[in-house]
C-alpha cells in the first residue's frame, strides 16, 4: 500500500470509485480508494440498477442526464460490459395534478436538455401491452405518462467494475478489506489515515461510505445528516404474459413507474422485479453500522408490500400469474430532503463528502464527476447547491434525520407540489414570536429547520394549504397581505437570517477580499454584496453594515446559515486580525414596511427617521421601545419604505407587542413567507439560491451596480475580467406573463424565442399581486434581454407570451424605498 496520496477516497461503492475515477479523469493519478471488504459490498450489490433521469431539482436532473450518457460510453472506453438495458422509463399518471407535475418536470429536463415525451393511454398500451389502463375504483383510469426513451437499467457491480477499470487503468490505487479506523491531521495540514492495513497520508480525504456515513463521520466530528431507510424489491418468477410477449418479438418492456401507487416494475430474467416505496419503512443504522450486518439483508416485510403488490397485479395482471422468487430488503441511505451530500465537510479542510445516496447508481456518475472537478479544480462546474453537504445545519440531529428519512422515504412518488410542506418532526426551530404568530391565524412552512409563516389564514378561513401547481386557496389572503404592505404596514418575522458579526483592524480589508462590491468604510453605511466563485459564479449574497469602527454586521440568507458561516471561517486570516463570530441565534430580525412605516417605528423611537437623518440605505444602532441596540437597516427585500430591526433575541416578544400596538391605528398586519415573494418579484429582487447562484456572474445577474473591479482584488475577479473581455454571454431579465389563467410561472421554465429555440431559463416567477401581473424573472441570452424582446415561457406545457420589461416594475425610481 501507498504511504502518500493526493486523494484517498474512502468505500469501494458505486460512489467512491465513481469519485475515483473521475479524478484521474482530472488527471489526478496520485489517488487511491480503501474498501473495509470488497468492492459494491455495501448497497450497490444488491440495488435494482434503476437509472430514472426524472428528477424535479435542476441541479440532480444535470448529475443523473451526465451518469445515463457516461454509462453508455463505458463499455467502448473500458473493455467492460455494464449491462446497459436502454429500455425507457414510463411514469404513469392517474389524476390531472400528477400531470401537472410532469408538465413542470419538463421545463426543468428542457432546460437540462433531458429528451421526454408527455403521452397518452393509448400510447401507453402500445409501449406497454400488458398494462392494464384502469378505470375502475381499486385501479384509476391512466390519464397519461412521461416517457423518457433513454434510460433504463444497469447492472450495479459491473458498472462499478468498469469504473475500476478505468481508475487502475489511469493510475489508481485500490485497496481491498482495508478499513479506515482514525483520521487526523497533521501538522501541515494534510490527513493521516490509520487503516487496518498501515497507515497512509492524503491531501485530501473523500467519504463515500454510503450506510456508515454516520460512524466514518463521527470519526472526523461530524454529525453526518444521512441516515439509512429500510427499501425493498420483490423478485419474481418468469412471468408466461411476459415470456410469450417477448418471444412474439416484442422489445424489453420500459421500467414502469405507476407514482400513484408507489412501485416501480422491471423486466427481470423474463419475470420481473417489483419496488415500492412503502409506508412505515423503518430508518435503520442511526448509530452505525452493527459488525454483525457487513453484506447482509433484513428479512422481507411482507406486510408492507402487500398493498403495492396487490396495486401492481391490477395494473399489470400478468404479475398474478407468477410466484414470488425472493425479497430484497436492504438500507438505503437517505437525507431530509432526499438529494445526496456531494461537496466540503464543513469545518475541516480538503475532507469531502459523497454520501447520502438513495439513487446512487443513477448518481454516481455525475456526483463523481462534479465531486472530482470540486477537488481538482477547487469549484464545481455547475451550481451545486442542491447537494452541498452544508444545506443542512446543526438542527439535523439523529432524531430529526430518523423522522425526516422516513418521511422523505415514503413521499418519494408523493406528487412534488412546489408549495408543498412536509410535517414531520415539525415545530423545531421557532422564533420566539412562534405563538404570536400561530394566534395569527400562521400557515406554517419549513426552511433549515426553521418554522416560518407561509401565509395568515383570516379568521374563518381554513388554515392549511391546498398544494397545488395552480393558484390555490391561499391566492387571495397572500394577495391582501401583498396590499397591505403596499398601501399600509406589514411586519415579516426574519428571525431566521443568517448573521455573523466581523470585528477587528483587519476586518474592512478581509471582507472587501472576499466580494465584488466595495466594503462600506463609513460607519452606518450597507452594501449589498456578493461572494464569488472563482469561476466568478455568485455563491453567496450578504449584507454588509458597518456598525461601528472595526465592526461589521453580515447578514446573508437564513437557509445559508452552514454554507457561509464555514466558507467564512474557512477563509479567515490566521494572524488574529480579525474576529468572526456566528451570531445567528442571537439577533431577531423584523421586516417593519410600508407607507405607514415610518409612523410606526416613530413612536418607539427617539431616533429622527426622517430622511435627512436616516437615509435609505443606511443604518443606525437604535432604542426601539424598551428593547436597546437594535440595529436599524432601512433596507428590505419587499421594495418599501420600511426598516429591518435586528434586535438582540430576548426583546423579540416586547418588540413585536410594541409594534403591533403602535401600528394599530395604521392598520398594520403580518405578512408571511409568499407575500414576499410576490413583492419581491415586483421589484426583479434576485433571490440567494434561485435566481443568484454559482452558474451566473453578476453581470449575468445584471448586477454591475454591486461590482467594483477598480477596487483591488477580491475572489472571482478574475474570473470577471475575463468574461467583459469575452462579452457577458446571458443578461437576467424581468417578464410580464401574457395569457396566465391559474399557472404562474415558478422557476425552472424554459425560454424560448419567436424561432422557438431555447433561450434561457426562468429562476423565479410568481404573481405580482399589488401589479396585477404574472411575473417571471431568469436569464436570456444577452443579445435578448432588451426591454420590448417578445419571449415565450412554458408552464406547465403551455407557452405563454412573455415580454421583456424594464426591471423593478413596481416603483422603478424606488421612490417609495426614498420616502
Ligand atoms: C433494495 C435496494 C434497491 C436499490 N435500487 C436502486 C436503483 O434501482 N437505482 C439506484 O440508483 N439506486 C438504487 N439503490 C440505492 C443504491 O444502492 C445506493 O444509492 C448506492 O449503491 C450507494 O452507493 P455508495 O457507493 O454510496 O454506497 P455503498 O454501495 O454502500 O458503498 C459504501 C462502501 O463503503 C465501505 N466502507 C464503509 N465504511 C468504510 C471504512 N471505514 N473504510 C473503508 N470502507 C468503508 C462499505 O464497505 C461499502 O462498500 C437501491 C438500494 C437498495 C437498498
Amino acid at each position: 500500500m501507498k504511504t502518500h496520496v493526493r486523494v484517498l477516497v474512502v468505500g469501494g461503492g458505486v460512489v467512491g470509485v465513481s469519485t475515483l475515477y473521475h479524478l484521474t479523469k482530472k488527471g489526478w493519478t496520485d489517488v487511491a480508494l480503501i474498501e473495509r471488504t470488497e468492492l459494491t459490498a455495501g448497497s450497490t450489490w444488491h440495488a435494482a440498477g434503476l437509472l430514472p433521469l426524472f428528477n424535479m431539482s435542476y441541479t440532480v436532473g444535470q448529475l443523473h442526464k451526465y451518469s445515463v450518457d457516461l454509462y453508455k460510453r463505458l463499455p467502448a472506453e473500458t473493455g467492460q460490459d455494464v449491462s446497459f438495458h436502454v429500455t425507457g422509463n414510463l411514469r404513469l399518471a392517474t389524476s390531472s395534478e400528477r400531470m401537472d407535475e410532469y408538465r413542470k418536470y419538463c421545463g426543468t429536463a428542457n432546460t437540462i436538455g433531458v429528451p421526454f415525451e408527455i403521452i397518452s393511454a393509448a400510447q401507453v398500451k402500445e409501449l406497454w401491452p400488458l398494462a392494464d389502463l384502469g378505470g375502475r375504483a381499486d385501479t384509476p383510469a391512466i390519464v397519461g405518462a412521461l416517457y423518457h426513451p433513454h434510460d433504463g437499467h444497469i447492472a450495479p457491480a459491473d458498472l462499478t467494475m468498469a469504473l475500476r477499470k478505468g481508475a487502475r487503468g489511469a493510475g489508481a490505487e485500490i485497496y481491498e478489506h482495508t478499513e479506515a479506523l482514525g483520521f487526523e491531521r497533521t501538522p501541515s495540514g494534510e490527513w493521516h489515515v490509520r487503516t487496518g492495513k498501515g497507515e497512509i497520508t492524503a491531501e485530501h480525504l473523500v467519504l463515500a461510505t454510503g450506510n456508515y456515513a454516520r460512524q466514518t463521520g463521527r470519526l472526523l466530528g461530524l454529525n453526518v445528516p444521512a441516515i439509512p431507510v429500510e427499501h425493498q424489491y420483490v423478485v419474481y418468477d418468469e412471468s408466461p404474459e411476459l415470456k410469450a410477449y417477448r418471444q412474439g418479438g416484442g422489445r424489453e418492456l420500459a421500467v414502469l413507474r405507476e407514482p400513484d401507487a408507489s412501485y416501480y416494475l422491471r423486466e427481470e430474467r423474463m419475470g420481473w422485479i417489483l419496488g415500492p416505496y412503502e409506508k412505515g419503512a423503518p430508518a435503520r443504522f442511526a448509530d452505525g453500522v452493527p459488525d454483525w450486518f457487513g453484506r447482509s439483508l433484513f428479512p422481507g416485510d411482507l406486510e408492507r408490500l402487500v398493498p403495492h403488490v396487490e396495486a401492481a397485479a391490477r395494473r399489470v395482471p400478468a404479475l398474478e400469474h407468477c410466484g414470488i422468487k425472493d425479497i430484497v430488503n436492504g438500507p438505503i441511505s437517505y437525507t431530509p430532503d432526499g438529494s445526496p451530500l456531494i461537496g466540503p465537510a464543513w469545518g475541516l479542510a480538503n475532507v469531502w463528502l459523497n454520501e447520502g445516496h438513495s439513487f446512487g447508481v443513477t448518481a454516481a456518475g455525475g456526483a463523481g464527476w462534479q465531486l472530482a472537478e470540486w477537488i481538482v479544480e477547487g469549484e464545481p462546474g455547475i451550481d451545486m447547491l442542491a447537494v452541498d453537504p452544508r444545506r443542512f445545519g446543526a438542527y439535523a440531529g439523529k432524531r430529526y434525520l430518523v423522522k425526516k428519512n422516513e418521511e422523505t422515504y415514503r413521499n418519494v412518488f408523493t406528487i412534488h407540489f412546489p408549495d408543498e410542506e412536509r410535517s414531520d418532526a415539525r415545530p423545531a426551530k421557532t422564533s420566539p414570536v412562534y405563538d404570536r404568530l400561530d394566534s395569527r391565524g400562521a400557515v406554517w412552512g419549513q426552511r433549515y429547520g426553521w418554522e416560518r409563516a407561509n401565509w395568515f389564514a383570516p379568521t374563518g378561513v381554513e388554515r392549511r394549504d391546498r398544494w397545488s401547481f395552480r393558484r390555490t386557496n391561499y391566492f387571495e389572503h397572500v394577495g391582501n397581505e401583498a396590499r397591505l404592505m403596499r398601501e399600509r404596514a406589514g411586519v415579516i418575522d426574519l428571525t431566521p437570517f443568517t448573521k455573523h458579526e466581523v470585528t477587528g483592524p483587519g476586518a474592512e480589508s478581509w471582507l472587501d477580499s472576499l466580494v465584488a462590491n466595495k466594503v462600506p468604510a463609513k460607519v452606518g453605511r450597507m452594501a449589498l454584496s456578493h461572494a464569488l466563485t472563482r469561476r466568478g459564479g455568485i455563491r453567496s449574497e450578504f449584507t454588509i453594515t458597518k456598525i461601528a469602527e472595526q465592526h461589521y454586521y453580515v447578514v446573508s440568507a437564513g437557509a445559508a446559515e452552514r454554507y457561509d458561516s464555514d466558507y467564512l471561517f474557512k477563509l479567515l486570516p490566521r494572524d488574529g486580525s480579525v474576529s468572526l463570530r456566528n451570531i445567528t441565534n442571537t439577533r431577531g430580525c423584523f421586516v417593519l414596511a410600508g407607507p405607514k412605516s415610518r409612523d410606526v417605528l416613530a413612536q418607539l423611537t427617539d431616533s429622527p427617521l426622517d430622511n435627512s437623518a436616516f437615509p435609505w440605505l443606511t443604518a443606525q444602532v437604535i432604542e426601539a421601545g424598551l428593547a436597546v441596540d437594535v440595529y436599524a437597516l432601512r433596507v428590505n427585500f419587499v421594495g418599501s419604505l420600511g426598516w429591518e430591526l435586528h434586535f438582540p433575541i430576548e426583546y423579540a416578544h416586547h418588540l413585536f407587542d410594541a409594534l403591533f400596538e403602535a401600528g394599530k391605528p395604521h392598520g398594520i398586519g403580518m405578512v408571511g413567507m409568499r407575500a414576499m415573494e410576490s413583492l419581491r418579484m415586483e421589484k426583479s429582487y434576485r433571490m440567494w439560491g434561485s435566481d443568484m447562484t454559482a452558474d451566473y456572474t453578476p453581470f449575468e445577474a445584471s448586477l454591475d451596480r454591486f461590482v467594483r473591479m477598480n477596487k483591488g482584488a477580491f475572489i472571482g475577479r478574475d474570473a470577471l475580467e475575463k468574461q467583459l473581455a469575452a462579452g457577458v454571454p446571458n443578461r437576467f431579465v424581468t417578464l410580464e406573463v401574457h395569457g396566465v389563467k391559474d399557472a404562474d410561472p415558478l422557476g425552472n421554465e424554459p425560454l424560448f424565442d419567436k424561432g422557438s429555440r431555447i433561450v434561457g431559463r426562468a429562476t423565479s416567477g410568481y404573481y405580482g399581486h399589488f401589479l396585477g401581473k404574472s411575473l417571471a424573472i431568469g436569464y436570456v441570452r444577452a443579445e435578448l434581454a432588451k426591454a420590448g424582446t417578445e419571449l415565450a415561457i412554458e408552464i406547465l406545457g403551455e407557452r405563454k407570451p412573455a415580454t421583456v420589461i424594464p426591471e423593478s416594475p413596481y416603483d422603478a425610481e424606488n421612490l417609495a424605498l426614498r420616502a
